[in-house]
């Protein structure tokens, strides 16, 4: 098959494209280069199933694919609110140009939506038919309501054009290949033990997340795209850990002598977040196989090998 994925050179894509290829399918990869790094693409640049191409989804473009995994748009709060505008135009613009683009070669097209689509939640764990908590005007409002239209995109695509659409509610995804400056607490708190600086704990450090390790996910991506399940389906590890726990986790693996520096909590940082995936479950037949401390491991050694070729 011919595969497009968009913002394939950033954390996710990149590991996708990886399985892609490997698995011996053809795939594009379309990014402006935003968050994402040519590095992360190195191995593939002279493949004769691969094809690079630098583009800004916000202009339209042709091109014949099978499928379109529509990965595009900065996922780290710092990177999308640098440029909230941008982030929205992304998110509209960028999602309607790939279901256009869907629509004229009949692709199947998978949405990368994320848990930030139940905003600071009410309910929790939180399941697919809970219709979330968001402030339409914050900071974080640019991304989380972005990514909510482009889920009524995707279904009124798929309403009115019969779009094969597929949606996945990603959570919280850590690994190798996160940027150093993504400014996400995984990649902030491994920099920050490997360098000795202390780790910067935002609020009390009481909120949760529950952390899904990138392998994990991909797969989970892969079987949805393929499977006959149209979604929303959450994607991630409901192993949930208060932000303390983490840096605590941190400190056990790199550097025990690490301090913790708390600074204040951005506002409208979600207090609690673990996905029910239970429809993941039965519907994919997928769930999580990394623990926490196995996959914390493998991104140290990574961070480790870059920190010190820098
Ligand atoms: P990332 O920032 O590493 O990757 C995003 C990629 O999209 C980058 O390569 C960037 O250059 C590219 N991009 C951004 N705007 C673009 C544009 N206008 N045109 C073309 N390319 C553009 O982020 P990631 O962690 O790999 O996330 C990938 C997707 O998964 C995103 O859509 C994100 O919202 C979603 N997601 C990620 C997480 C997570 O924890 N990592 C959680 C929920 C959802
Ligand atoms: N589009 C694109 N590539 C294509 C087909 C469409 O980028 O191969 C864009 C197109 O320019 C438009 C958007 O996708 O801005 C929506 O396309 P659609 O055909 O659904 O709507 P229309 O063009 O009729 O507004
Ligand atoms: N966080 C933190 N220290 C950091 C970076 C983030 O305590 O250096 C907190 C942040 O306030 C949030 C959680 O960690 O409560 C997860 O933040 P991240 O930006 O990784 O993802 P998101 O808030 O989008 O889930």
């Amino acid at each position: 098959m011919r595969i497009l994925v968009t913002g394939g050179a950033g954390f996710i894509g990149s590991h996708l494209i990886d399985r892609l290829i490997t698995d011996g399918h053809e795939v594009i990869c379309l990014d402006n280069f935003y968050t994402g790094h040519k590095r992360n693409i190195l191995k593939w640049l002279n493949h004769p199933y691969f094809e690079l191409i630098r583009h800004d989804i916000t202009e339209p473009i042709r091109l014949e694919v099978d499928q379109i995994y529509h990965l595009a748009c900065p996922a780290s709060p710092v990177h999308y609110q640098y440029n909230p505008v941008k982030t929205v135009k992304t998110n509209v613009m960028g999602t309607l140009n790939m279901l256009g683009l869907a629509k004229r070669v009949k692709a199947r097209f998978l949405l990368a939506s994320t848990s930030e689509v139940y905003g600071d939640p009410e309910v929790h764990p939180q399941t697919e038919d809970y219709r979330g908590s968001v402030n339409p005007i914050g900071l974080r409002s640019c991304y989380d309501e972005g990514k909510r239209i482009a889920e009524t995109l995707s279904f009124d695509y798929y309403r009115q054009n019969k779009v094969e659409i597929r949606v996945a509610r990603i959570f919280n995804t850590y690994g190798p290949r996160m940027f150093e400056n993504d400014g996400r607490v995984v990649s902030n708190f491994i920099v920050q033990a490997l360098q000795g600086i202390p780790l910067t704990v935002y609020g009390e450090g009481t909120q949760t997340r529950s952390f899904c390790y990138v392998s994990d996910l991909v797969e989970g991506l892969m079987r949805l795209m393929n499977g006959d399940y149209v979604g929303p389906v959450n994607l991630g590890n409901p192993d949930e850990y208060t932000i303390l726990e983490l840096a605590q986790a941190v400190q056990n693996l790199v550097n025990p002598n690490a301090e913790i520096k708390f600074e204040q909590l951005p506002s409208d940082d979600p207090r609690r977040r673990r996905p029910d995936i239970t429809k993941a479950k039965t519907l994919l037949n997928w769930e999580p196989t990394i623990p926490l401390q196995e996959g914390l491991k493998l991104t140290v050694e990574d961070f480790r090998d870059r920190i010190k070729s820098d």
